[in-house]
């Protein structure tokens, strides 16, 4: 199937949930929508959504790897760390920075990782709002994926405590990962849904947001603590089209900018 590239539509909507100067939503929590966001939100103006793709870790279940930690492990102290930092423009992508070891190294590194990652997998727990937010999402029959850099039992087990099945659910198993689109592109393929009728939904920037945008989907940053800032302050190639501060806001932003119930052109059939 063509994968369309995403199509820039003058109603093309650029909002923030959670920020901004508009009037709380009657019958929400805090989502607040921008002024502009508000004139673009009209029924005829509203770009069909047929899927969304979460990423787990920090989005679907509360985060608890502590990925610094993690990272000065694998990477041998302070000053490596401070070093791929520097180079990485403040991110580590420490899956990228193994990659060239020798194979002893890098199993070793697979070793810390896990270990973080086990650590994390025993004291999972599931996102306040997500249950609703599938629920929501089954209600209006959008189908819903998953795409993660962590392996594929944290994702079994995650499938197994949550008790709702997302598919497809990439793991790190399928090559490249986040922020390369291909995960997101098969999701869409398998789903046979252009990628501009999907949001990615993440709490990563370099990862879930930028293999949004590079797929040409929607994404929506969830945010929860601030700590990406305004979304005004986000340079233009990273910044999503959404960003929240809690997974009851995602339900917000799709209820309030998409038409949900979208009918399947002819030349999909
Ligand atoms: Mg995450």
């Amino acid at each position: 199937m063509l994968l369309l590239p995403r199509l820039l539509l003058p109603h093309r909507l650029l909002a923030v949930a959670g920020a901004g100067a508009g009037a709380a939503l009657p019958g929400r929590l805090s989502c607040r929508r921008t002024p502009a966001s508000t004139m673009s939100s009209s029924a005829a103006a509203r770009h069909p959504l047929r899927g969304v793709v979460f990423d787990m870790d920090g989005t679907l279940t509360v985060p608890v790897i502590d990925f610094p930690a993690m990272y000065r492990e694998v990477l041998g102290g302070d000053e490596a760390y401070a070093a791929a930092r520097a180079a990485g423009g403040g991110a580590v992508d420490i899956l990228h920075c193994i990659e060239s070891w020798g194979p002893d190294e890098q199993r070793r590194a697979y070793e810390v990782i896990a270990r973080f990652e086990k650590d994390g997998l025993d004291r999972l727990q599931i996102m306040p709002g997500a249950s609703q937010l599938c629920g929501f999402l089954d209600s209006k029959q959008i189908r819903r994926g998953l795409i993660t850099r962590n392996v594929k039992t944290a994702v079994d087990l995650f499938h197994q405590r949550f008790g709702m099945i997302f598919s497809p659910a990439l793991s790190r198993e399928f090559r490249p990962y986040k922020p390369d689109p291909a995960p997101l592109l098969h999701i869409c393929s398998t789903w046979n849904i252009p990628p501009n009728e999907v949001v990615m939904v993440g709490d990563s920037l370099k990862d879930d947001i930028v293999c949004g945008k590079r797929a040409g989907a929607f994404t929506c940053l969830l945010d929860e603590t601030g700590r990406y800032g305004p979304h005004e302050s986000l340079s233009e190639d990273v910044r999503p089209d959404f960003k929240v501060s809690s997974l009851s806001e995602v339900l917000s932003v799709l209820e309030d900018h998409f038409n949900l119930a979208p009918v399947v052109s002819e030349s999909r059939i």
